[in-house]
């Protein structure tokens, strides 16, 4: 809502940008396939430019219900669990396909919440992620989500890739995390439910009257909502990092996003 004109985000280095499941996938549950294609040729070019750049990508569970033909996301865990192993595969070799029509390498990341908890594995994830930037590569990250279970004495699960990717933004020091999703940004209500919805276009804080604005989520496989995104936000600002939240429609728009165009929402402290 603020009218200030945006700094370029063009000096920026090291770039964490996170797809929500509802950028991947047709609200009919086919994976659209443009949308991964033309994610691959923007971060391929933000790599060409000399940019180091992370994908954090969801859309496992919903790349294997399309693969096993279900309908809708398998309410048991193991279930998910399975469907997810499957999607996850069927998805790497998505990306592999197209970043390779760029020449661009890519590689997998899979991570549970322990990891950081342990000195010793959080710096073996450092180092991996480290080798693979200065190897040119473009790490892609998902939850491991064999692995990740939510129990009270140990937790092992991010919940949500808005978290992994405040994380990953986290450990790797990024300078920016870009959040694409199926909204154009973080509004005063859910614009899906009321018209007279406000944009912010600038965010400096996350207080406790933002995350009442934040409704429930509005995807048929996405998981998170704004609330999990507001609270990265918050992660992202104790950093003093910053993010920016957009619409994944169209990945060109993390162009339009680095040279300052008032697109999305942008969280950064004053
Ligand atoms: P993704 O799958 O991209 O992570 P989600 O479906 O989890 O996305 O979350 C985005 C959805 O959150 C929007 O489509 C919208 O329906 C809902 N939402 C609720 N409150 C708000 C708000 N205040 N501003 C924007 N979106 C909101």
């Amino acid at each position: 809502m603020a009218n200030t004109p945006r700094a370029a985000l063009n000096d920026l280095k090291r770039i964490v940008i996170k797809v929500g499941t509802s950028t991947l996938m047709y609200p009919t549950g086919g994976i659209n396939l443009q949308r991964i294609e033309k994610l691959a040729f923007v971060l391929t070019d933000l790599r060409n430019q000399g940019k180091e750049v992370i994908l954090v990508s969801s859309g496992a569970i919903g790349v294997g219900c399309h693969c096993l033909k279900l309908n809708e996301r398998p309410t048991s865990i193991p279930q998910q669990q399975a469907v997810a192993a499957v999607g996850q595969s069927e998805l790497m070799t998505l990306y592999s396909k197209f970043f390779s029509e760029y020449t661009q390498v890519v590689g997998q990341v899979l991570l549970t919440r322990d990891v950081l908890d342990y000195p010793e594995s959080r710096e073996n994830v450092t180092n991996t992620f480290q080798q693979l930037l200065a190897m040119g590569i473009i790490p892609i990250v998902n939850e491991n989500d064999t692995v990740a279970i939510d129990e009270l004495d140990h937790q092992t699960k991010f919940g949500d890739n808005d978290s992994l990717s405040a994380l990953v933004a986290e450990i790797t020091q990024a300078d920016l995390l870009i959040m694409l999703s199926d909204i154009d940004g973080f509004y005063d209500k859910n614009p899906t439910i009321h018209d007279d919805a406000r944009l912010f276009s600038t965010i400096h804080a996350i207080t406790d009257e933002l995350l009442l604005l934040a409704g429930g989520n509005g995807s048929r496989f996405g998981t998170g909502g704004m609330i999990t995104k507001l609270k990265a936000a918050d992660h992202v600002l104790n950093q003093q990092s910053q993010m920016v939240l957009a619409n994944g429609v169209d990945p060109m728009i993390i162009f339009k996003i680095m040279t300052g165009e008032k697109v999305g929402t942008h969280f950064y402290r004053k």
